[in-house]
């Protein structure tokens, strides 16, 4: 038990220690981002900081120190996620903050400064590497006498520390393009003949080449990424579609791509461009291939979703997007809609929109690979006489006659296809559209 007077004059050191060492940066809150392979702790802090960094074992914690800095009194430490367990903050000496993560297991430790953008302050960051983990893979079953699946690598735009563009709503980008994404894997995953990989799949960042590089080890056959615009004037509208261009971009596109590809100096040093992805970028001449492919496929996408939504741009445009830059994998991103439009924000937060607009994508997909099928898919394999069922997924509000109309069947014919006993129809459930 310690005496009274013994605590009191343990304060006044406290106390004294704060005054004579006036803090050069204070810590106004602490981040922790889960992803796949790393775990991200993120100090936001008024200024930037020395920091010393190294691990101890049993159990297995990282220590930073950081030389005078104090941290806030409305700093409330973070919940534990990914590889950290707890957080815990004290002073060590005078002046000095001892922050101690207190891990599940052995990490490598990387960190780095960024300087205050428009969303934060300074920033240290913290980067946990965990053993690369395989990519989110839905559905293996292969049908190897029909040929192997078409792979697409579906990457939602942004995450964790990232958020992307914002609504005057309060929806956040990242958010929206994630649940728009994992339905898309949905309706691909429904598809006979594809299957998709989700290249982000929670709220943590992806450095732009790493997303290339997870869809190149799936060997994905088609990369889509998908984005909410954003622009100053809130009335502008509608959906747009780009593939790469090494230059000649307009200055919108050009002023987008800034952004977007801003958004990859989050990865900062700790995944720098030592990948051999870049140098492949540079050499591989087979580019111009991907980029007529992309193209096409482009075109198939807006034709399709041209029926579920306003398009800004009825052509594929071209702007200089790192994240396209796959030299082999046809690739295109996605502008879904404006968010600082109020009434798109709306309705990229709509469950309704979400899955009409996953739904066009698929189609605008299976147009392309059934027009252009790569070797040994089950698209090549498909003959004339073995036609691809077209599958529908019933939405909110969805009638069976609508669903007729839309497809120029008769709602008899689609009951008999679909062995339904009446009318209704309930959302989710997939319909095999009859042929002819
Ligand atoms: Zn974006």
């Amino acid at each position: 038990m310690k005496s009274a007077r013994a605590i009191k004059a343990l304060c006044g050191a406290l106390l004294l220690g704060h005054a004579t060492f006036a803090a050069a940066a204070t810590v106004n809150s602490i981040r922790v981002w889960s992803g796949p392979d790393s775990t991200r702790v993120v100090f936001e802090l008024t200024a930037p900081v020395e920091h010393r960094v190294f691990t101890l074992s049993d159990p297995e914690r990282l220590v930073i120190d950081l030389p005078a800095t104090a941290v806030a009194a409305t700093l409330t430490l973070p919940e534990p996620k990914g590889v950290v367990a707890a957080v815990r903050t004290g002073d060590r000496t005078t002046g000095e903050l001892r922050v101690v993560l207190e891990l599940t297991r052995a990490a490598k430790a990387k960190t780095f400064l960024l300087a205050p953008n428009e969303q934060y302050g300074h920033r240290l960051v913290v980067d946990l590497l965990q053993p690369e983990a395989a990519p989110v893979i839905h559905r293996t079953a292969a049908i190897p006498e029909r040929g192997r699946d078409v792979v697409i690598a579906v990457d939602a735009g942004h995450g964790g520390d990232d958020p992307g563009a914002s609504g005057r709503g309060g929806t956040r980008e990242k958010d929206v393009v994630l649940a728009i994404a994992r339905r898309v894997a949905q309706e691909v995953d429904a598809q006979r003949g594809m299957r998709a990989v989700l290249v982000r799949n929670g709220d943590y960042f992806v450095p732009l080449r790493k997303r290339m590089e997870i869809a190149h080890n799936a060997q994905a056959d088609f990369f889509i990424s998908i984005h909410a615009d954003s622009y100053r004037d809130s009335s502008a509208t509608g959906a747009t579609i780009y593939v790469l261009s090494e230059k000649g971009a307009n200055d919108e596109a050009s002023r987008l791509a800034q952004r977007e590809n801003a958004s990859d100096l989050i990865g900062g040093v700790s995944l720098a461009d030592t990948d051999q992805m870049l140098a492949r970028v540079l050499l591989d001449l087979s580019q111009n291939a991907a980029l007529s492919a992309s193209t096409a496929a482009g075109q198939r996408l807006i034709k399709r979703m041209s029926s579920v939504t306003p398009m800004r741009r009825v052509q594929v445009q071209q702007a200089p997007f790192l994240v396209l830059k796959s030299p082999d994998i046809p690739s295109v991103l996605v502008e879904t809609a404006y968010i600082s439009n109020p009434r798109e924000e709306a309705s990229l937060r709509s469950p309704q929109y979400q899955a009409a607009f996953a739904q066009a994508v698929r189609e605008g997909i299976v147009d392309y690979f059934t027009a252009n099928p790569p070797q040994g898919t089950y698209f090549a394999a498909r003959t004339p006489e073995d036609p691809e069922p077209t599958v529908h997924h019933v939405i909110r509000g969805e009638t069976l006659s609508e669903i007729a109309e839309r497809y120029r069947v008769t709602t008899a014919s689609l009951r008999r296809t679909n062995s339904l006993k009446t009318d209704s129809v309930r959302v989710g459930q997939v319909l095999t559209i009859p042929q002819g």
